[in-house]
């Protein structure tokens, strides 16, 4: 772990965004806290352990290497779902462990098969469906051989889900391509029906649809930027917002990110500040240099551009993101010294540097900005 900066993380927050969620999600539908990418950046030994206090069991990630990290920090029984990467020895790990896994081919399929049968267990499988996304999971023909696989191994193969994955609930330009979705996820699930399988959970909504669609929660939900207090965009804030009395946001921002001055400058005018020449000093400035750099994931796009806070004042970022420092033009402060406090992300005193301003000027989803951030940075729950 390094110390050039640190990231906190509010328990507070994550108390509130949970009540939050289940006060509208309701109590017959299970929350998936999804972690993957580092719980959205934030650190799955730091944030997994909070939601298993705040009462989140299920846990999904996108890799085996994930699902370890959230087991070996799991105190008791909760379930954990690989909803994507697996080498043929994970997918025997998997079973062994009793780790759910997505199943979008039969080759998957027949491999859970095979080392379900060696170990002597069952394995715990979500069955993906290719319903319009086009990018992973049976289709019509592949289904119905899974379901005959299934029917001749069910000593082995437990149906823990039937799930797809919708293509942009977001945004209600994706109306009607969603309603095809949803329209063909009925029907493949009445193909299990009619062979009387019964998945325990049936699955499609990530945070978008669960409040866009309220139709799609179904028995369980895949939550993942919402947790950390994030909606998945405006337009999903604004139809919620518009229909409550009370305009504040539900949802708390997690994560703070801060840093300090490692050193401070005066600089004469007509100097470039620097690499190259993207920053000219107009006047006599003082500058403070920051140890944080897009290696940390503080993008180059930022140059120029990025704002931080210091002393309780919105400072500048001149000259180019360097791999591992920032120079801020602090000429407007009085006082500036070794060690004062820089606020990347978060607030202090009266202002407040978010994500989405982050994203903003550097084009990135608040999805990127947060999975950008290095899993080499310390990061500390606060009480
Ligand atoms: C990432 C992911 C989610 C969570 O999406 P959010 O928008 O963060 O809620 C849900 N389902 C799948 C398959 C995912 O990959």
């Amino acid at each position: 772990m390094i110390d050039n900066s640190t990231i906190s993380l509010s328990e507070k927050s994550i108390k509130n965004n949970i009540s939050f969620l289940r006060s509208k999600l309701g109590d017959t539908v299970k929350i998936s806290a999804v972690v993957k990418a580092n719980a959205y950046g934030h650190g799955i030994e730091q944030i997994v352990p909070v939601f298993e206090k705040y009462g989140i069991d299920h846990y999904s990630v996108f890799d085996y290497s994930e699902a370890i990290r959230v087991y070996n920090c799991l105190s008791k029984s909760s379930s954990i779902m690989v909803m994507g990467w697996l080498s043929e020895k994970d997918i025997r790990d998997a079973i062994e462990k009793e780790i759910e896994f997505f199943v979008f081919n039969i080759e998957r399929l027949q491999l859970a098969v095979k080392f379900a049968k060696e170990l002597g267990l069952q394995a715990k499988i979500h069955l993906e469906t290719e319903t319009g996304m086009n990018r992973s999971g049976l289709n019509g023909t592949e289904l119905n051989a899974a379901i005959a696989v299934i029917k001749e191994n069910i000593d082995h193969i437990e149906l823990t889900g039937f799930c797809t994955h919708l293509a942009g609930a977001e945004s209600v330009s994706n109306h009607f391509r969603i309603q095809n979705q949803l329209q063909k996820y009925q029907e493949m699930a009445g193909e299990l029906d009619v062979n009387n399988l019964k998945p325990k959970y049936k699955h499609v909504a990530n945070s978008a649809a669960s409040f866009v669609y309220p139709e799609t929660r179904m028995d369980l939900v895949r939550i993942g930027i919402m947790l950390y207090g994030f909606w998945s965009s405006t337009e999903v804030f604004v139809q919620y917002i518009n229909n409550q009395d009370d305009m504040a946001d539900p949802l708390k921002r997690i994560l703070g990110w801060q840093s300090q001055i490692m050193a401070v400058k005066e600089i004469k005018r007509g100097e470039f500040v620097g690499y190259g020449i993207s920053y000219l000093a107009q006047s006599k400035i003082t500058t403070a240099l920051v140890p944080v750099g897009y290696s940390f994931g503080y993008s180059r796009s930022l140059s120029n551009k990025g704002r931080v806070l210091i002393r309780g004042h919105q400072c500048s970022v001149i000259g180019v993101v360097n791999m591992n420092m920032i120079i801020i033009d602090v000429t407007h402060l009085k006082n500036v010294e070794v060690g004062d406090k820089v606020v990347l992300i978060g607030k202090q005193g009266k202002l407040e540097i978010k994500v989405s301003a982050f994203s903003e000027i550097s084009d990135e989803l608040n999805y990127e900005i947060l999975a950008h951030l290095s899993e080499s940075i310390t990061r500390r729950v606060l009480k």
